[in-house]
């Protein structure tokens, strides 16, 4: 049992290992090396600090902090006696870290758990000379930045570490601390790193030897690949030159010159500059990108030199949709780009078999979970097809590993009798096995026909005869399409189904309604069509909400806008504790109206028991377009709702909790009784107006702020009338109406440019 954990060392990574214990309610003790002067917790306080004003935020709640007590490692390493597991994140020096494993030993209890984030240091170099007792109870836990969004640890076990400290460090970081494990071998780099360190050098060496620049390669090796958008070299500013030169360096030490990591891992001049001036990436002056003023510029890889930064969306492929096959054929600089990066960093892959893994998944997953990658080098190479990849490599002079030359064309995955199986080096074919009660929902897709589909959403039916629909648009925004399979979804409950789960294993649930769509309807002066969405919206929702069987949103990452309308029409939302919950319509010069103002309206009416008071409440939560970056901050604006709904640290249980609830739930289920509502009316609606005036006059609000905030405080009040009651589709109605009007003006339009073509909200 582990109830109290040390952290040692209060850097980047401690910080975050110790702001994610607190987000688990672990108490935790946080030491770094001892000031001279008057702060001796200088460095530890400074980490405090950091988690405070981390963005995006590493603390579920700033009241988590209580968690952490701090102190020195002269002074306080005594207090480590209490605690049940130690972990070491000091710098990566081995002298400094053995020398620290002998103090340790000195006051760890003699059945605490110790264990290394080192990145790249071997276990038997760092433990050689500490007392079998010390071995059989060391690991090493390597966690990834940062520590709360990152879901992979990777897991290495010593020779001499007893089974059951490995068990107990497995169920802790799964169940108390939401990671998704990794069991690894003790080879240099271990998985995740050891594939992507070589995968961003790959990127560097081959927009160069294609002649890309750097916004090109971004571009290609970021979304339509699968890979975050921040791409090669986005990510590189992200991680810091510096960090990524040390890490390349050490990863050239340790591996043998046969790898081919040592034909990427030369010393890069222009990096070597960038460093030397202060390039070190978001965290310097920026890095291969940087921002001058309001403009953007990026570094010219021929020249050296600054120019203004060019955004090249990639030309190969019709929109960001992964068509790998798409990407590799053709014979422009950019397919041949795709094609040696992938051919080099796949191959590469699945060149580390047998010697790091005997099989894909620990590797699929490693890049999955560590470095967000929409699919694993296994399950890329299948989707280009096992055949055309072996002649692509052939065709570049990329050495085919024996796992692939030896395969027989067989695909690394394949479904049989309705089981995801997996083709192991030596025995062929073996099921991919999941601990119990983990799901992750797009290998679950993989042995299911779908009941119902197309272009953004699926309907799923689960073995227990649950329905499962999932968005699967760009993005996961919200379209028609999206929404006749809820609707589809609800009218078949009760005869095909006795449960829905919304839920899918994207980064995010979704952001919202597809923007692009109504841009385009306001661009045609479409008011019909705007409103008879929003009707086929609205109508979509109420039937999951009425329907007759328990409805569950299972959501992880945004759930903002359209995506928690969604959600809050179901019975329970079992959330994963990283999740974005609110109403940001605002923002866009628009108000909620798939029942999002209703909703709010009836939970602040639910919690408080007054009208008025609900009334102002929406109002400022839905005009001021706030969200809660956790369940228990979006609880503070009724988002969430802490007797009814649930949160789930670990995200691949939120299938297994939603179907739990869904059998507690069915047997005496009754769809939910129709509300009734009350407009405070006239009185409430003027003292909203003066509100808005008020904070105009003092420039706090802009012109368009004040318009879209009169129209808020017209759908929760009812606006210039007499107190009335009314009902939820009167309601219904408002909200639509309120944003047909926001949609013809002007402002709201260039509000909605502005959003879709640089990302931000426009304050006009
Ligand atoms: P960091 O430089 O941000 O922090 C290290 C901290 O250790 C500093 O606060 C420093 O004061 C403290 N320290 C230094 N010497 C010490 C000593 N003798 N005793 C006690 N404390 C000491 O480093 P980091 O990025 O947090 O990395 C920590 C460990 O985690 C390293 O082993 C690194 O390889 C590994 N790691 C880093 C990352 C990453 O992305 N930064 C990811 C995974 C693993």
């Amino acid at each position: 049992m582990i109830s109290k954990v040390a952290v040692l060392g209060a850097g980047t990574m401690g910080t975050g290992i110790a702001g994610q214990l607190a987000n688990a309610d672990v108490e935790v003790l946080l030491l770094d090396i001892k000031q001279t002067g008057v702060q001796p917790n200088a460095v530890a306080e400074r980490a405090i600090k950091r988690l405070q004003d981390s963005d995006p935020p590493l603390l579920v709640h700033p009241d988590v902090l209580t968690n952490i007590t701090i102190g020195n490692i002269d002074d306080d390493l005594n207090r480590i006696s209490s605690c049940d597991w130690i972990i070491e994140a000091i710098v990566e020096r081995l002298e400094l870290k053995r020398e620290l494993y002998q103090q340790i030993n000195r006051y760890r209890k003699p059945d605490a758990i110790v264990s290394s984030n080192t990145s790249t240091i071997p276990m038997t170099l760092l433990t050689q000379d500490m007392p079998a007792s010390f071995r059989q109870h060391f690991a090493i836990t390597h966690f990834f930045n940062p520590v709360r969004y990152m879901r992979l640890l990777e897991l290495v076990k010593g020779d001499e570490t007893t089974p059951a400290v490995m068990e107990t460090l497995r169920r802790f970081n799964e169940e108390k601390m939401g990671k998704g494990i990794v069991d690894c071998r003790d080879t240099p780099g271990f998985l995740a790193n050891r594939v992507g360190v070589f995968a961003l050098q790959v990127g560097i060496d081959e927009t160069v030897h294609c002649g890309l620049n750097i916004e090109e390669a971004d571009a290609l090796m970021g979304r339509p690949m699968g890979i975050p958008k921040t791409g090669v070299f986005g990510l590189y500013d992200l991680i810091g030159l510096d960090l990524m030169a040390d890490v390349v360096k050490s990863l050239k030490n340790i591996l043998p010159d046969t790898d081919p990591f040592q034909q990427v891992s030369n010393e890069n001049h222009l990096v070597n500059k960038l460093i030397s001036e202060g390039y070190t990436g978001l965290k310097g002056h920026g890095g291969f990108y940087r921002r001058v003023d309001s403009r953007r510029e990026s570094i010219d890889l021929a020249t050296g030199q600054w120019r203004p930064y060019r955004y090249t969306p990639p030309s190969l492929v019709a929109d960001d949709m992964q068509n790998l096959v798409l990407l590799t054929e053709g014979d422009t600089p950019q397919h041949q780009f795709c094609r040696r990066v992938l051919g080099r960093v796949l191959a590469y892959s699945a060149g580390l078999l047998p010697e790091v893994t005997d099989h894909p998944v620990p590797i699929d997953d490693a890049m999955k979970l560590g470095y967000n990658w929409a699919q694993g080098p296994f399950e890329m190479i299948d989707a280009i097809g096992i055949s055309r990849f072996i002649h692509l490599l052939k065709d570049e002079g990329i050495p085919v590993p024996p796992y692939l030359a030896g395969s027989d064309h067989l695909p690394c995955y394949r479904v049989e009798q309705g089981q995801l199986q997996t083709r192991y080096v030596d025995t062929g074919y073996q099921t991919v096995r999941r601990a119990p009660g983990i799901v992750r929902f797009n290998e679950t897709r993989r042995t299911l026909q779908p009941l119902s589909r197309n272009a953004s959403a699926s309907l799923y039916k689960l073995s227990e005869g649950v329905g499962l629909i999932e968005f699967h648009s760009k993005a996961n925004a919200l379209d028609g399409d999206s929404m006749a399979i809820v609707e589809e979804a609800a009218l078949r409950a009760g005869d095909d189904l006795n449960g829905i789960i919304v839920h899918n294993d994207g980064l995010h649930f979704s952001a919202g309604v597809n923007l692009h769509r109504f841009r385009a309807m306001i661009e045609d002066r479409n008011w019909d069509g705007i409103d008879s969405f929003l009707v086929d919206f609205q109508r979509a929702v109420k039937a999951l909400k009425y329907c007759a069987v328990p409805v569950i949103a299972a959501p992880s990452g945004l759930t903002i806008g359209g995506g928690y309308e969604v959600a809050a029409h179901c019975d329970v939302v079992v959330t994963h504790t990283n999740v974005v919950l609110g109403l940001v319509e605002s923002l866009v010069g628009l108000v909620p109206a798939g029942g999002g103002v209703k909703d709010t309206l009836f939970r602040w009416h639910h919690r408080l028991g007054d009208w008025n008071e609900a009334a102002q409440k929406s109002f400022m939560n839905i005009g001021y377009g706030r969200t809660g970056t956790s369940p228990k901050l979006a609880a503070e604006l009724a988002y969430f709702r802490p007797n009814v709904d649930r949160q789930v640290i670990n995200r691949d249980r939120l299938v297994q909790a939603s179907l739990d609830l869904i059998r507690n739930l069915a047997d005496d289920y009754n769809p939910p009784e129709k509300p009734t509502f009350h407009w405070v009316g006239r009185g409430a609606f003027e003292q909203m107006q003066d509100f808005l005036q008020d904070q105009h006059s003092k420039c706090q609000l802009t012109a368009h702020d004040v318009v879209v905030g009169t129209e808020i405080a017209r759908i929760v009040t009812g606006g210039d009338r007499p107190p009335t009651e009314i009902s939820e589709n009167e309601l219904y109605d408002a909200e639509r109406m309120a944003f047909v009007r926001l949609a013809k003006t002007e402002a709201t339009h260039a509000r909605i440019i502005h959003m879709l073509d640089r990302g931000q909200a426009l304050r006009n």
